[in-house]
């Protein structure tokens, strides 16, 4: 069972992940690049004295997950494209996490965007103590189907535990799963629809990261692991975050990989093309239904 003063710093975290999610929707625009508004997005989180819980995603057309700009990245917004923009972040290891999908200059996916913004609210309406994760995820599929296209079946929201982001539970985007909801559980739910096949693929390397183990590194790599470590914990994080080590963490950071002392998450790309659109919240599951933390 959630403190009052875990519940405190889990809403502190929502309050700053919404602020953060408007400022990356206030910055986008033609011609703006993703890594301005990566970086505006994630210095709104330490200005609140929060730290990010993840590097922003910024995932663009058809794809669904896992890109946040490089060093130097030079991508720029063009007139069209449907943006899914997702951050997160925690407070002393509270985490929120939230999503929600612009596009920019034109309003051609409308009932795109709305599938999954509905999804979510039908969902969140549906979590209570004792329900099972598959009825959330009919309702999400329902809803998305209802609206003429398909849930990303194999992308899912998750449970959040303290300093973890993805911790036991999953809820899923189809009816899937037996796990019970409890009292207590905190929620990231995160309805993805695309006009595509309904499926994610793994595409190029991405830039996001995620500490493994530390096992035989030599001085050279293990202090940068603990550098790694002492700034972001075991949460995942981007390389343009080592940026501070100097000169060589590109390359340090290619040897713990090898070493198998971080792992890589690749892009995450719909499977037929397809252009996707995702919306998320964090919630806190009480004794009767839910309690969103990351609304504005
Ligand atoms: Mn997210
Ligand atoms: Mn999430």
């Amino acid at each position: 069972m959630l403190k009052s003063d875990e519940i405190k710093k889990l809403r502190k975290a929502g309050i700053i992940a919404r602020r953060s999610l408007h400022k990356a929707k206030e910055v986008c625009g033609e011609g703006v690049s993703y890594l301005e508004v990566a970086e505006e997005a994630e210095k709104v989180i330490f200005d609140h004295g929060a730290k990010p819980a993840f590097p922003m995603n910024i995932s663009v057309n058809s794809v669904g997950a896992h890109y946040t700009p490089i060093e130097n990245d030079d991508k720029v917004f063009k007139k069209g494209d449907l943006v899914k923009l997702d951050i997160g972040c925690h407070v002393d290891g509270y985490i929120a996490d939230n999503a929600l999908t612009i596009e920019i200059g034109t309003s051609r996916h409308t009932s795109l965007i709305k599938a999954a913004e509905e999804a979510l609210a039908v969902a969140i309406k549906t979590i209570r103590p004792g329900i099972r994760t598959k009825d959330i995820g009919k309702n999400i599929e329902n809803m998305i189907e209802s609206r003429g296209f398909k849930p990303i079946s194999n992308l899912t929201g998750h449970e959040l535990k303290r300093h973890v982001l993805h911790a036991g539970t999953s809820i899923p985007n189809v009816s899937k799963g037996w796990t019970k909801i409890k009292k207590g559980m905190v929620l990231a739910i995160e309805p993805f629809a695309t006009d595509g096949g309904g499926k994610v693929k793994e595409d190029q390397p991405g830039d996001i990261y995620k500490l493994e183990h530390k096992r035989n590194l030599k001085r050279e790599d293990l202090e940068f692991y603990e550098w790694i470590e002492n700034k972001y914990g075991t949460l995942p994080f981007a390389a343009r975050w080592c940026e501070d080590y100097g000169d060589g963490h590109e390359k340090l950071l290619r040897r713990l990989r090898r070493f198998g002392s971080a792992m890589n998450y690749p892009v995450l790309v719909e499977k037929k093309q397809g252009l996707v659109s995702q919306s998320e919240h964090t919630v806190i599951v009480t004794s009767k239904g839910c309690k969103v933390t990351t609304k504005s």
